[in-house]
């Protein structure tokens, strides 16, 4: 095992991991004093698991995401399918993938990449110690950027459909589903591209358990109402076309408290739960459950947060909080949090 000191180390390699890493050097750490670890620096989730689903954003937010930042030197890059999308359009995430992995490589061939997994982390005199799978580095400040995973209920004697199977048709068609009964928990994006897809599928009766009624996001001059947790793009007309409108045929939506709640679910033989997202922890004995401040991104000294795991989150307008989870918006708290960590070390 070897050890090696660090000033930054940026743990994960999804969207919130690049930015972060490109941001650290455009705020003039130089790029030797910043390690970055992820298992495979393939763009996270976003880039292994969502390729295949259709944006909530708009193109134009993605490109501004990708020109926001020198590190990323995204003037160099080749013309990837991105630039030809109109900019007032939503777009498959892979389009967006691709450019994030060419900016990993460039980000990669900079800073001390460490393909690995984080296992534990500790501080001790006034230095992190993060543990991974091959060795061990020691670092000023310390950043997760790890992501979160699917959340799941549990219901017994289910067959479970992971998440990104059903969003992507072509795992979907795998799954053998003629005849199946399957019960859909949610109301979500996710639930309106995994609804679609099971419905084009030869399964028996899809019911949808939900417990809210639907909420659509509207776009205001300046601001949007439910930015964050209304439906949007092709997922929101989806849902207004046959939620709101005429349900398919093989299609039921109940309510979570429905009386015949127990006698319906016995009939399924699946599930699938599009039911939000549990933050991704790495073993901090000293500090129990990491929490951060979603106001600046601080969890403890020296240890801050970003990304779907740890997001800022917003006032809207109305009064209404949300938290921020998307490209653009993780950017735009780490120009808030970054100044302040760069100062909040151990
Ligand atoms: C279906 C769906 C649709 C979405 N649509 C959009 C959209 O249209 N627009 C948008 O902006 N956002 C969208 N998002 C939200 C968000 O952008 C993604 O969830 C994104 O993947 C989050 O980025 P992240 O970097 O926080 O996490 P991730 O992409 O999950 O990356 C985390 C990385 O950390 C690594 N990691 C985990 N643990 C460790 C460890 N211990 N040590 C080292 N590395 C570790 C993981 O392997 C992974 O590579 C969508 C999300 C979903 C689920």
């Amino acid at each position: 095992m070897t050890t090696t000191r660090y000033r930054w180390t940026v743990l994960g390699a999804g969207p919130a991991g690049i930015a972060t890493v490109g941001r650290l050097i455009d705020s003039g750490v130089p790029a030797g004093e910043i390690a970055w670890v992820d298992p495979e620096f393939a763009v996270g989730d976003f880039g292994t698991k969502w390729s295949v689903v259709s944006s909530n954003t708009r193109t134009s937010s993605f490109l501004r995401f990708l020109e926001s930042t020198v590190a990323f030197d995204f003037v160099q890059a080749p013309n990837f399918d991105i630039r030809g999308i109109d900019p007032h359009e939503t777009c498959r995430l892979g389009a967006v993938a691709e450019p994030l992995r060419w900016i990993t490589g460039r980000l990669t061939a900079r800073v001390a990449a460490h393909k690995t997994r984080a296992t534990l982390l500790e501080l001790s005199g006034r230095c992190w110690t993060v543990h991974t799978e091959q060795s061990v580095l020691t670092s000023d400040n310390v950043v997760l950027a790890i992501g979160s995973d699917p959340r799941a209920l549990t219901h017994p004697g289910l067959h479970e459909i992971p998440l990104d199977v059903v969003v992507d048709p072509q795992k979907l068609a795998t799954e053998n589903l003629e005849g199946a009964t399957v019960a859909v928990f949610g109301s979500s994006h996710s639930t309106m591209i995994a609804l679609p897809n099971l419905v084009a599928q030869p399964v028996a009766k899809i019911v949808n358990f939900y417990q809210h009624p639907l909420r659509y996001a509207v776009e205001f001059e300046d601001w949007t109402l439910f930015d964050d947790t209304g439906l949007k793009g092709r997922a929101a007309q989806w849902a207004r076309e046959n939620l709101d409108g005429r349900l398919p045929d093989r299609l039921r939506r109940r309510h979570v408290d429905d009386p015949r709640f127990d006698e319906l679910l016995g009939q399924c033989d699946r599930v699938v739960y599009t039911v939000g997202f549990e933050p991704r922890r790495v073993h901090a004995p000293q500090w129990g459950p990491l929490r951060h401040n979603p106001a600046n991104g601080i969890i403890a000294p020296g240890l801050f947060g970003i990304g779907i795991a740890f997001p800022g989150q917003r006032v809207d307008p109305t009064g209404y909080a949300e938290h921020r989870v998307g490209l653009e918006k993780f950017m735009q708290q780490l120009d808030q949090c970054l100044p302040i960590w760069l100062r909040y070390g151990v």
